[in-house]
């Protein structure tokens, strides 16, 4: 697989053509960003460590039915994917209260949710990505109801995956954002990432933050955490 011309340079990766038309290569960067990119960073090994972490968990989603655009892993810092035509949508779940939840809410971090809560943000730099819902999705042009329906059923079902997968590894997932996409033919699928970049993950005994709030935070350096979190991957019982 040949990596052709750039195509995009984004927060956290490059997205580059390949020769085959339907596949893109991404690169993960060893860039950090927090407050929509005011607060930005270099920090050696995060690229490597987020590209094996999502790669991990997109097998691991496959072996549950659930599809995803990820094709392989072609080194330590690219993986190959399907060229997909995103939805402008950041889809937040919440299992437990947190960050802008919490803040919104007055509510203290780490209280469960009664029930997994989606939330659409519409993914615009220049706007901050604001909070949108389900009419403003339609308004905007940015999906059909009948998208929206696949979306949120893909979103709760990966949801569910995921706290499964987190608990086996000794993590609660607290919550995430990702992005879907629609396919050449036409088929709606999970695309970009899942790392700590982009889910609260806490330690279920100690409530340690296993994420990018320690970064967004200023808690200390992410790559110990990081290595950790990949570590406990690598050694899951599947
Ligand atoms: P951002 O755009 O938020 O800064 P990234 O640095 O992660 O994010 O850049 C990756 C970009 O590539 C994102 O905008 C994402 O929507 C897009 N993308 C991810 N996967 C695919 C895909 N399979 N096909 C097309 N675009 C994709
Ligand atoms: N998130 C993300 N990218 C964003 C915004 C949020 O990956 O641009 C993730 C974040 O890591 C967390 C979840 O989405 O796991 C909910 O984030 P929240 O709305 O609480 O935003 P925050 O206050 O953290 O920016």
């Amino acid at each position: 697989m040949e990596r052709k011309e750039l195509l995009y340079t984004g927060k956290a990766k490059k997205m580059y053509a390949t020769d085959q038309e339907n596949v893109l290569l991404a690169e993960y960067l060893n860039q950090a960003t927090a407050l929509n990119g005011v607060k930005k960073d270099a920090i050696e090994g995060k690229g490597r460590l987020n590209n094996q972490i999502t790669g991990r968990i997109f097998e691991y989603l496959a072996a549950k039915g659930i599809s995803s655009h990820y094709i392989q892993e072609l080194s330590e810092t690219e993986q190959l994917v399907k060229k997909v035509d995103m939805y402008a949508l950041e889809v937040v779940v919440r299992n437990v209260s947190a960050g802008s939840f919490a803040k919104r809410f007055g509510m203290e971090e780490g209280i469960d949710l009664p029930f997994p809560v989606l939330e659409f943000y519409y993914k615009n730099d220049a706007l901050n990505d604001p909070f949108i819902n389900d009419a403003h999705v339609k308004a905007l042009a940015v999906a059909s109801d009948e998208e929206v329906a696949e979306i949120k059923k893909q979103a709760l079902e990966i949801n569910a995956a995921l706290v499964e997968m987190f608990k086996k590894i000794g993590i609660r997932l607290i919550d995430f954002k990702i992005e879907f996409g629609k396919t050449a033919d036409g088929k709606i699928i999970l695309a970009d990432e899942i790392s700590p970049d982009t889910c609260r993950l806490w330690d279920i005994e100690t409530n340690e933050h296993l994420d990018k709030d320690i970064y967004r935070r200023d808690l200390g350096d992410i790559i110990p955490v990081y290595v950790e979190v990949l570590d406990r991957l690598n050694k899951m019982s599947k």
